[in-house]
């Protein structure tokens, strides 16, 4: 409607084409998101999900992927908190399997552990001589412990208020369970003195050739 709206040129003050557009915008990318976890869904159920892995810098391929969320983190008024060290880290992924688990990562602690006053998303990189470590943690209220094996399930959505009032379809973090243990890695969720959320993904050093 926006856009028909936008086309037809009925909209001239600049603020509303500006707004109108933001709304395309970020609908557009939802829609993005969710026809990839759709489609790598049906691929991975069906052992058809094919991985080009290449050798790839971890560090700019997060700061990139941190830099395309910059204007949702702007817009939702939520600080980033980026610690990504300076050395190259190497792994052997496919980049757009993990851009797509960061972005179900991402989307999720937006949408679950930003609903309150202390808004605030982290995301890290180590490394050590076996594996590099990527979390992704947020202020929000965290995932008790029962359930923390449980939202990998399909479909799997916690029955709180919360997650009411969010859209969404219970299977980004099944499909990023899969696809991170597609590229011979980890995922899982990281218990934590504070409160909130933490998501980590362990992947091999590039050049070991195995799994962790
Ligand atoms: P969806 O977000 O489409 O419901 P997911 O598989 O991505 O599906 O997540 C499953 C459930 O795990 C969510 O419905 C939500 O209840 C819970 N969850 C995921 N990430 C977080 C988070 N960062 N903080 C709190 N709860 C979360």
């Amino acid at each position: 409607m926006y856009a028909e709206l936008l086309g037809q040129g009925r909209i001239t003050d600049p603020e509303k084409q500006a707004s109108y557009l933001n709304v395309i915008i970020s609908e557009s990318e939802r829609l993005t998101r969710l026809v990839n976890n759709v489609l790598d869904f049906s691929r991975l159920e069906q052992g058809n999900k094919k991985y080009n892995m290449v050798r790839c810098d971890l560090h700019p391929m997060l700061a990139g992927v941190m830099a395309t969320q910059k204007p949702r983190f702007e817009k939702e008024a939520v600080q980033t908190d980026i610690i990504l060290g300076t050395s190259a880290c190497f792994a052997m992924v496919d980049r757009d399997a993990l851009e797509q688990v960061l972005l179900n990562l991402l989307d999720n602690a937006i949408k679950y552990g930003c609903q309150g006053t202390s808004k605030s998303i982290g995301l890290s990189l180590t490394t050590n001589r076996n594996v590099h470590t990527i979390r992704i943690y947020d202020s929000g209220p965290g995932i008790s412990r029962s359930h923390r094996e449980k939202i990998f399930e399909k479909f799997y959505r916690l029955d709180q208020s919360l997650t009411a009032s969010n859209q969404g379809s219970g299977i980004g973090l099944s499909i990023a369970r899969m696809l991170i243990s597609g590229l011979g890695g980890r995922l899982f969720y990281e218990e934590r003195d504070v409160s909130g959320a933490c998501f980590q993904i362990e992947l091999p050093l590039a050049g070991t050739g195995e799994k962790i």
